[in-house]
């Protein structure tokens, strides 16, 4: 095993950790030793092809599909130089203010979040887009909300350059998608921090850490021989994303000292919807999410937002099989799609821990809020496709695979409450947060609002396990406004906690 020294380690390199490297470039610049320890690989610019099947096998765990326990929920989330920045859609919002008040964390309030969020949205150039590239997709959706008298609001998108290939959840192959991978670790290495890619993250303690770099057959080279390390390092932190972060505290012995590690998973259940219009419309050219629809988040706990995804993942979300299925498939220029996020409890019951092999299982149930939740989402997106002009509505709670457009006054009763039920739908996550949520203190919190481990000196976690509870908005930005918060921690007691 080689042994090296460093100031400061990070543990992945998505939202939390790039923010996290790049605010901490400064240290690097004075002659810290910083490193950026990063599981998956850093792809050339030319090895973004926009193909669906090798992308996902190349920047996602699991090529995007892993499953909760019961198999009733599939999760995407990303392992590459960038982490699920790199192939998230890039829409930008801040989180409400009376969410942030529900966290009731100690020193986290909206105006110190709301403000990094603002510097996050100005840094990686978050706008919306010109009317003229808004595609049908998107249009639709915008005016089916209006025609039902539904508020419906347009993303922040942060796009440099964006060229409409509709691509970015397999990464944009344009350089357009502002990522960590384009804004902050750029700005991180050109000061001095060093980032390793292919080198996964076995185990930390409070000043060492593990690790083993493999060359996974693609990708660029790591800067890092393979084999196994042992990293000392003054201060550590761990951002790697919620499943992931929880599992190597839980794998480095954490949980007998914190039994909330692991806990409060929250996913923003997702599902995808089509409905059929009678003519073409422009839905995968053009950037694929422009608006949502935040009318029930209150409510009925969904929100509603455009999509478009590709053809292997729309056809594995649309329930059914044989003829009408393919018919569907075969419509896929004509389809309209909305992704339906529903807002779910924290519960200690939801959560990573790990198998014999010490991987993460997360073990997740959707409960009857959440159904409720889907169940009412699917009837009001049916609303909106058929107020939108669609001939037909494909539900997957439905009594038939299709409903047409004469029975759009009885949607209630087309899909039925009863049919809602876990396993029988096709439900996803990319949202997910907790795990190593804060708090006041280590009897159901991982972590202070500084992301600092309860009882630990120089140990952090800085990314979406923080969430005490859902964002109940797209995360992103939320994630680097508490990564920003720790890295601005880690400098302000740097006299401390790096004596070196
Ligand atoms: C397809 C998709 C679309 C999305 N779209 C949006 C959107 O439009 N707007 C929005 O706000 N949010 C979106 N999100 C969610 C958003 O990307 C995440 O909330 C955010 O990136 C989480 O940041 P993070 O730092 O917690 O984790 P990540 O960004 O996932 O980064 C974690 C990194 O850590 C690495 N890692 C994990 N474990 C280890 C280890 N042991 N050793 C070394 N490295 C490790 C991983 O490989 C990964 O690269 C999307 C996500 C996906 C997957
Ligand atoms: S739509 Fe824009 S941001 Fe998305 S992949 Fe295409 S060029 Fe990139």
């Amino acid at each position: 095993m080689r042994e090296l020294d460093y100031d400061v380690v990070i543990v992945g390199s998505g939202a939390g950790g790039g923010a996290v490297a790049k605010e901490l470039a400064p240290l690097a610049a004075a002659g810290k030793r910083i490193a950026v320890l990063e599981w998956g690989p850093k792809l050339a610019e030319d090895a973004y092809t926009g193909r669906e099947v090798e992308m996902a096998r190349q920047i996602f765990f699991d090529s995007g599909g892993v499953f909760t326990r019961d198999r009733t929920v599939t999760m995407a989330y990303g392992k590459a130089y960038g982490g699920s920045t790199v192939m998230y859609t890039g829409t930008s919002l801040t989180i409400p203010g009376e969410v942030v008040a529900g966290w009731d964390v100690p020193g986290i309030d909206y105006g110190d979040l709301q403000q990094r969020s603002a510097k996050y949205l100005d840094e990686n150039n978050a706008h919306k887009l010109d009317e003229s590239e808004l595609n049908d997709n998107n249009r639709l959706f915008r005016a089916g909300c209006l025609e039902l008298g539904y508020n419906v609001e347009q993303f922040p998108i942060n796009v440099k350059g964006c060229r409409s290939s509709s691509l970015c959840n397999m990464g944009c192959p344009n350089g357009a998608k502002q990522g960590t991978h384009r804004v902050q670790l750029p700005v991180a290495e050109a000061a001095g921090v060093e980032v390793i890619t292919n080198c996964r993250v076995t185990r930390v303690g409070e000043a060492s850490c593990d690790a083993v770099v493999a060359d996974p057959g693609f990708g660029l080279p790591s800067v890092w021989e393979p084999g196994e390390y042992r990293i000392k390092a003054g201060v550590i932190v761990v951002c790697g994303g919620a499943v992931n972060s929880s599992a190597l505290l839980l794998r480095s012995g954490y949980g007998d000292r914190l039994p909330a590690l692991g806990r409060y998973l929250t996913l923003h259940p997702a599902l995808i919807l089509v409905g059929e219009h009678p003519h073409e419309i422009s839905n995968f050219r053009g950037h694929p999410k422009s608006f949502y629809c935040d009318e029930f988040r209150e409510s009925e706990r969904f929100i509603l937002e455009t999509c478009m995804y590709f053809p292997f993942t729309t056809a594995k979300n649309l329930i059914g099989f044989g003829a009408e299925h393919s018919e569907l498939m075969r419509a896929f220029p004509r389809l309209q799609m909305i992704l339906v996020l529903a807002m779910d409890p924290a519960l200690a019951s939801n959560r990573v821990l790990l198998d014999g092999d010490g991987e993460a299982v997360i073990d997740y149930t959707m409960g009857p809020t959440v159904l409720d939740s889907l169940h009412r989402s699917m009837v009001t997106s049916a609303r909106i496709f058929f107020a939108a002009g669609a001939q037909r509505v494909h539900a997957p709670a439905g009594v038939s695979f299709f409903i047409d457009r004469k029975d759009a006054g009885r949607v209630e009763e087309m899909i039925p409450r009863a049919n809602v039920v876990p396993g029988k739908i096709s439900v996803t996550s990319a949202h997910l947060m907790g795990g190593c949520r804060m708090g006041r203190d280590a009897s159901d919190s991982v972590a202070d609002g500084w992301g600092r481990v309860h009882g630990a000196r120089a140990l952090y976690v800085a990314d979406s396990g923080l969430f005490p509870q859902s964002s109940e908005v797209n995360p992103y930005v939320t994630v680097m406004a508490l990564a920003d918060r720790v890295a601005e921690h880690i400098r302000d007691h740097a006299g401390e906690l790096l004596q070196s």
